[in-house]
């Protein structure tokens, strides 16, 4: 019976000029969304408004599921429709909506119509008054309420007449591809995924890094990783996943530098590679899960140091929020469940027992200086040997 929906959306509305570039992006997003859902959808933009019209059968949940999905929706509305009837027959439908979708009728309501098509002999007010009638006659317990009313009844007036009043709610932000790309560094934990999700929902596409440090980390780790790329890929659109081996890397640290370094010296490699990928694949900045305090890497002195070997803005869109926050949101956008598999984490393999929480950044540095007989060509195999994995 839902033939239609009404797309709003609200955050782009307020873009001035560049409204159209907002509004195109979401189309197209829409469009993307629905080419995986059966069935043959029309995505048309009239009047500041977009509307997805089915033009065959389609599976319901399917699709506002995936609609639930879209950057720059902050509402869905389902619609039935009926074509450019005489205004009795439009109340018929409207009652037959009211019958199928609302069992407890004791409710104020209003009618709002909206003629975009002033071809229909009757101007808004009067379809207004007179579904309003034909909706009393059918349904003596509901009143008119036209101030604040419990049910409000939508009428648009098109190429079709389309009858809507629930709102699915959508999530919100902005659409994607409206700001630029970034580099996510995607691990097999409860934050990146998060992090990716929050800043792709700015309109940022993202491609993501993982460091895998075979054969300390496992197929089975890194699969874990390319199956959250997935889950957020709903979200995010097709992602690049750069699978980057570090063992190499990992071990030289570890043979070289003082243990309760470790952490934060791989860490600073990490970013380094990762700014070196963000800038051959047109990424603008870097997206991590971090979150101050967390750990002992995730201090605010820890942060400084890993944070100075990068040039380009680094995205902590976790920063200030608490695990259970993190959690939340994860459990939202359904990475949590993978996220909590047991699988081994290259930045726990070689942990030390007390990692430093206060580093001292020239220290680091001359720690660092061990690795130089061989570290500028673990870096450059390192990102020759760079595996991706397009995720759609
Ligand atoms: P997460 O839950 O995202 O794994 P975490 O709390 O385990 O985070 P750390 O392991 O300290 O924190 O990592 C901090 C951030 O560094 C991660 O959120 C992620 O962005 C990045 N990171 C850590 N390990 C990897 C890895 N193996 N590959 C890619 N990025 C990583
Ligand atoms: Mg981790």
């Amino acid at each position: 019976m839902f033939t239609a929906f009404l797309i709003k959306y609200a955050e782009i509305g307020v873009k001035g000029k560049n409204r159209y570039v907002f509004e195109n992006a979401l189309v197209s997003r829409i469009k993307a969304v629905l080419r995986k859902c059966e069935g043959e959808f029309e995505v048309p933009k009239t009047d500041g408004r977009i509307f997805v019209y089915a033009k065959t059968d389609f599976d319901y949940d399917e699709v506002t599921d995936a609609l639930k999905c879209v950057f720059g929706i902050s509402g869905i509305c389902p619609m039935v429709q009926c074509d450019l009837v005489p205004v009795e027959e439009i109340g018929h439908k409207v009652n037959e909506y009211i019958r199928d979708n609302f069992s407890d009728r004791n409710v104020t309501f209003k009618i709002a119509t909206r003629r975009a098509n002033k071809a229909y002999p009757l101007d808004s007010m009067e379809v207004s008054a007179q579904l309003g009638g034909y909706v009393l006659d059918e349904f003596p317990e509901m009143k008119v309420d036209v101030h604040e009313p419990e049910l409000m009844i939508h009428v648009e007036i098109r190429e079709k007449v389309f009858i809507y009043s629930t709102e699915i709610p959508g999530p919100g932000g902005m659409p994607l591809g409206t700001n630029g790309k970034s580099m996510l560094l995607l691990s097999g934990g409860i934050d990146s995924p998060v992090a990716g999700y929050m800043i792709a929902k700015r309109g940022v596409r993202i491609d993501a890094v993982y460091f895998h440090a075979p054969p300390y980390t496992s197929e089975r780790a890194k699969q874990k990783v390319v199956d959250l790329a997935k889950e957020i890929s709903k979200y995010t659109g097709p992602i690049n996943l750069h699978v980057i081996n570090f063992t190499d890397i990992q071990l030289h640290i570890y043979e070289k530098c003082p243990h309760d370094e470790l952490t934060i010296i791989m860490r600073r490699y990490m970013m380094k590679i990762a700014e070196e990928l963000a800038l051959k694949n047109e990424c603008l900045g870097l997206i991590t899960g971090e979150s101050l305090g967390q750990v002992a890497s995730q201090t605010i002195y820890s942060l400084a140091v890993t944070n100075e070997v990068c040039t380009l803005p680094v995205f902590r869109p976790l920063i200030g929020m608490d695990k259970n926050e993190i959690v939340a949101i994860s459990e939202k956008i359904g990475t949590y469940e993978t996220s909590i598999l047991p699988f081994e984490d290259c930045c726990t393999i070689f942990v030390a027992k007390h990692p430093v929480t206060k580093p001292n950044l020239n220290v680091i540095k001359r720690h660092e200086r061990n690795l130089e007989d061989r570290i500028d060509e673990l870096f450059k195999t390192a990102i020759e040997t760079d595996e991706v994995i397009v995720i759609e």
